[in-house]
């Protein structure tokens, strides 16, 4: 490819909306346009990427007997009906009528339509296992659209299912699964963790999220040095933690004026904050209102409660009237004299509190000496690990202090059980003869994401740095004269050189200034740049540059093809 026909148009400014660099750069190196909020063209430079990487998914998803197809992106709403999730999704969907007011919606994602497309026709246990995927645009409403590709939303997925006929099946699938996107990660250079996963409204068994370490990331990941776990915050569990026992002493209501918050009654009545239980009201959306209580200095888990709470699926702050009509007092709760009806949830930690303080659900008042193992009522509360991790929490695994970072999640494998080959009755005969239902698993990458953590991991000051296997070009030659017709015959014959060796190369013939040259191509982010000078043509020498290190080295032009195919092992 000639620069001059190559439509990748570079900017010196990024938008005002753009935060992270990664965002920044995807502008300014001509990858990525915008036509709406979260809704993105990919101009060539960002195409060819894309496909670089879809390639490599391609690649690993076959190696693992992964069978491409292609699925309907609209789908009818009987099918989300079936399922229970048409009304689930909520918002995120983005939903239409057609002509005849039929209802559907843009895929977010394809468990019912995988589901429905081999529930007639997948008869027999020995069809299985069976592993379908596509890459396709998926569509999701997403509340804050932002960081551009990181959470667009319509946005290139590629989504596999596994269908098997036990869950050792299942989980042999799963662990394929695991396998390939450990493999596809590591060949698009990236630097990444798989971190156990809380499941979310998709259901299920087990999950990893596999996760691009960066500090602008979204995701939280709680890890342990010593040991290999590593989990998101949503879901990083958290033992119990037992107070010293005391002797219990008589509950007692005080006045607290004012101590509305567990900072202004902890220095009130100068108590630790240890000693101190918070709470936290929510709403679900049926409008049932639930209490959470930690301990005074943690934070609550919304994922966890979700998942302690049945049939909870969102969860909204609490309106102060529902408050004030269950018996409580904004800002001095606690479970005592709530009324009857309300979800009252406890973490673990608080029920083995002695002595401490909580709110009486009167407005200036607190009780001291609680102690919820006699003062709470434990049949009306439900008692579970609700509590959000933080940094020096012990480790689940080996106890030791947890840490703390962030990361960007690129793709996630699930296993999703019966789910939905029960609420969407897909079942095959067993060895048996016996009707069965599918175990099932669902593996979804982001493949716009996926670029955009690449990008957001390896870049300086000059622009992105890509790794050799996911740059738009591997190498770029550039005359730093294009006029000359010495040096552009010159450069034009190393180039085709390259290509014919299968370098994936870029012919820089514009016939701008050196420098406004050069500065693309260390935004743009190419692995090398090879320059043909005057003195490469007087010498015979050829000069390198490597994005990455900023290393220039020399070779001798007829060695250069097999020095920059090596260079290149290691980009
Ligand atoms: P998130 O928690 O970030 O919203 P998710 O868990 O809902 O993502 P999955 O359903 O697991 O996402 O989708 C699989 C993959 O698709 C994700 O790992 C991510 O790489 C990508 N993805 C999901 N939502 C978006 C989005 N809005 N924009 C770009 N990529 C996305
Ligand atoms: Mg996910």
């Amino acid at each position: 490819m000639k620069a001059s026909e190559l439509y990748a148009p570079t900017l010196r400014e990024s938008p005002a909306e753009a935060e992270l660099t990664s965002h920044k750069l995807m502008f300014r190196a001509g990858i990525i346009r915008k036509a709406a909020g979260g809704i993105y063209s990919y101009l060539p430079l960002g195409w060819r990427t894309m496909k670089k990487i879809m390639q490599i998914i391609r690649e690993e998803m076959d190696a693992k007997g992964g069978q491409e197809i292609m699925m309907p992106i609209t789908q009818p709403a009987e099918l989300w009906k079936e399922s229970g999730r048409w009304d689930v999704y909520g918002d995120e969907m983005m939903r239409m009528k057609d002509r005849h007011g039929r209802e559907f919606c843009l895929g977010p994602t394809h468990e019912e339509m995988i589901t429905s497309l081999i529930r007639n026709e997948v008869r027999s246990y020995k069809q299985l296992p069976l592993m379908l995927y596509q890459i396709q645009n998926k569509y999701r409403d997403e509340i804050r659209p932002r960081f551009g590709l990181m959470r667009s939303r319509e946005f290139v997925m590629k989504d596999l299912y596994s269908f098997d006929k036990d869950v050792d099946g299942m989980n042999v699938s799963y662990q394929k699964m695991y396998d390939a996107y450990a493999k596809i990660f590591t060949r698009c250079g990236l630097k990444f963790r798989p971190v156990e996963a809380d499941n979310g409204a998709i259901g299920g068994g087990h999950s990893h999220e596999f996760t691009v370490l960066a500090p602008s990331g979204e995701s939280n990941i709680a890890y342990c040095e010593k040991c290999d776990y590593a989990a998101s915050d949503e879901k990083a569990e958290l033992k119990t933690i037992k107070a010293e026992p005391e002797e219990m002493k008589p509950l007692e209501k005080v006045e607290t004026p004012n101590a509305h918050t567990i900072e202004l009654v902890k220095d009130f009545l100068n108590v630790p904050i240890e000693k101190t239980i918070k709470a936290v009201a929510f709403q679900d959306d049926d409008g049932r209102l639930i209490l959470a209580f930690v301990r005074g200095d943690h934070e609550v888990n919304e994922i966890k409660i979700l998942n302690a709470v049945e049939g909870a699926l969102h969860l909204h702050m609490a309106e102060e009237s529902a408050i004030i009509a269950a018996g409580g007092s904004p800002g001095f709760m606690s479970p005592m004299g709530i009324k009857d009806g309300t979800i009252i949830v406890a973490d673990s930690t608080v029920m083995e509190m002695y002595n401490a303080v909580a709110g009486a659900n009167e407005t200036d008042k607190h009780f001291i000496n609680v102690n919820p193992q006699r003062d709470f009522d434990r049949k009306k509360i439900i008692v579970a690990d609700i509590r959000l991790v933080k940094e020096g929490d012990p480790c689940p695994k080996c106890g030791e202090p947890l840490k703390m970072t962030r990361g960007i999640e690129v793709g996630q494998v699930f296993t999703l059980g019966q789910k939905y080959s029960k609420s969407l009755g897909a079942t095959f005969l067993d060895e048996n003869g016996k009707e069965t239902f599918f175990e099932m698993g669902c593996y979804g990458i982001g493949v716009g994401r996926t670029m955009a953590a690449a990008i957001e991991q390896n870049n300086d000051e000059d622009g992105i740095i890509w790794n050799r296997a996911i740059a738009p070009f591997e190498v770029v030659v550039v005359p730093v004269n294009a006029k000359n017709e010495d040096q552009l015959d010159y450069a034009t014959k190393l180039y085709e050189e390259l290509k014919n060796s299968g370098i994936d190369a870029l012919l820089d013939d514009r016939k701008e200034r050196a420098g406004v040259k050069f500065k693309d191509c260390d935004l743009i982010g190419y692995p090398i740049r090879i320059t043909v000078s005057p003195k490469t043509l007087e010498s015979g020498e050829v000069e390198i540059k490597i994005r990455k290190s900023g290393e220039i080295m020399n070779f001798k032009r007829e060695e250069c093809t097999k020095k920059i195919s090596e260079l290149l092992k290691n980009l």
